[in-house]
């Protein structure tokens, strides 16, 4: 498995294969969507088969079948929810990102990797910065795409008593602690805003004890607080991997609110008539425009429709293309189409489960650049 970095997508992006072509696979794996592995594994198959009906060669084929085994070995689905893969054993090329954000299904034969989902991921992912504190210690740690990237530890000892000198002193000490107490929360918040300062996240996530951590919300800052994502209840001295996982399903709260917010706008542009676009037909209509900047689809909305190869105009009907007239050629699939076209044009997809908002709009629909 390959660390997704900017070398490592750059250097995928120059490789060029004389012997064979390269197969690109990405495949939604997210648990969220996919509760078995034959849920995958079948969409994974109706990939192949499709790209077996148009492509030949034997090395295409035994790339394929690299894929499956590697998918069939199984997927770590407590942290990845998209894979990637490129294969071109002729060439000796083997890649394979596990991605802790879902891809679209795709398959591609080609002579180049197909990097462009790879390349939406790395550049508009969202960085989490991570504060787990109780009364004396906190910790920052920060994630992008699922790494632990760094971490800062902030250590205050409080100062230590005896309990048995006496009510005064009991009364004393409680006093003393609880300002100690506080005055460790006025410093984890100031080393999380200069933590910031130093590099911005877009996120963050909290976790401690209730009282400690509400405490702690009234001292932060306020451009902290507004990016204060999620509180997680693990405590300050958790593992890494506990860490991860906690950091792995805010990252999934965060997308899903994203996509009832996204759904939100399109409800408000559509019915504005102004800047958004709802149902199949004038969603493709706008789709081959190049007018729409985020196309949402529901999941499992699938509708036949028709492709021009010349001209590569999509639509529901057929059979003549409306723009070149040439003759059209049958696609079981409509709105798969649509997805692969928004991708090539760097439209950002999002695919949301169970929205009834998107149902009511027609299961499709895009925010538009003009
Ligand atoms: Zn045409």
């Amino acid at each position: 498995m390959t660390a997704i970095t900017e070398a490592a997508v750059r250097q995928l992006a120059g490789f060029k294969a004389k012997k064979a072509p390269v197969t690109s696979c990405y495949l939604d794996v997210d648990g969220r969507r996919h509760l078995r592995q034959g849920d995958y594994l079948a969409d994974l198959e109706r990939m192949v088969k499709r790209a077996r009906a148009r492509v030949d060669g034997q090395a295409s084929r035994r790339d394929m079948e690299r894929i499956e085994d590697r998918v069939k070995a199984g997927v770590d689905r407590s942290r990845t929810r998209g894979l990637v893969l490129f294969s071109c054993e002729a060439e000796g090329l083997w890649e394979v990102f596990d991605l802790p954000v879902p891809v679209h299904n795709h398959l591609v034969v080609n002579h180049s990797p197909h990097v462009r989902q790879l390349e939406d991921v790395l550049t508009s992912h969202d960085r989490f910065a991570m504060l787990l504190l109780d009364r004396q210690r906190a910790r920052l740690l920060r994630f992008e795409l699922g790494e632990l990237v760094d971490r800062t530890e902030l250590f205050d000892q409080l100062p230590r008593h005896d309990d048995d000198k006496g009510d005064w002193n009991r009364d004393h000490v409680r006093d003393h602690s609880s300002a100690a107490a506080a005055a460790h929360l006025r410093r984890v918040a100031a080393a999380a805003l200069s933590a910031f300062q130093e590099q911005a996240f877009d996120h963050l996530v909290l976790g401690g004890p209730d009282e400690v951590v509400a405490q702690l919300e009234r001292d932060l800052h306020a451009y902290l607080r507004a990016r204060v994502a999620a509180h997680v209840s693990i405590p300050v001295g958790a593992s890494d991997d506990e860490i991860r996982q906690a950091a792995f399903d805010t990252e999934g709260a965060v997308e899903r609110r994203r996509l009832e917010s996204l759904v939100d706008r399109l409800r408000d542009a559509v019915g504005a008539g102004n800047g958004g676009v709802a149902g199949l037909d004038a969603t493709l209509r706008m789709l081959v425009e190049r007018r729409v900047e985020t196309l949402l689809v529901s999941e499992s909305f699938e509708a036949p429709g028709w492709r021009c190869l010349s001209c590569s105009w999509i639509g529901t009907r057929g059979r003549s293309c409306p723009v070149c007239a040439r003759p059209m050629a049958q696609v079981d699939d409509v709105v798969e189409e649509a997805v692969e076209d928004a991708l090539e044009q760097s439209c950002r997809v999002l695919v949301a489960r169970a929205s009834a908002d998107l149902d009511v709009l027609g299961r499709i629909g895009g925010l538009l650049r003009y």
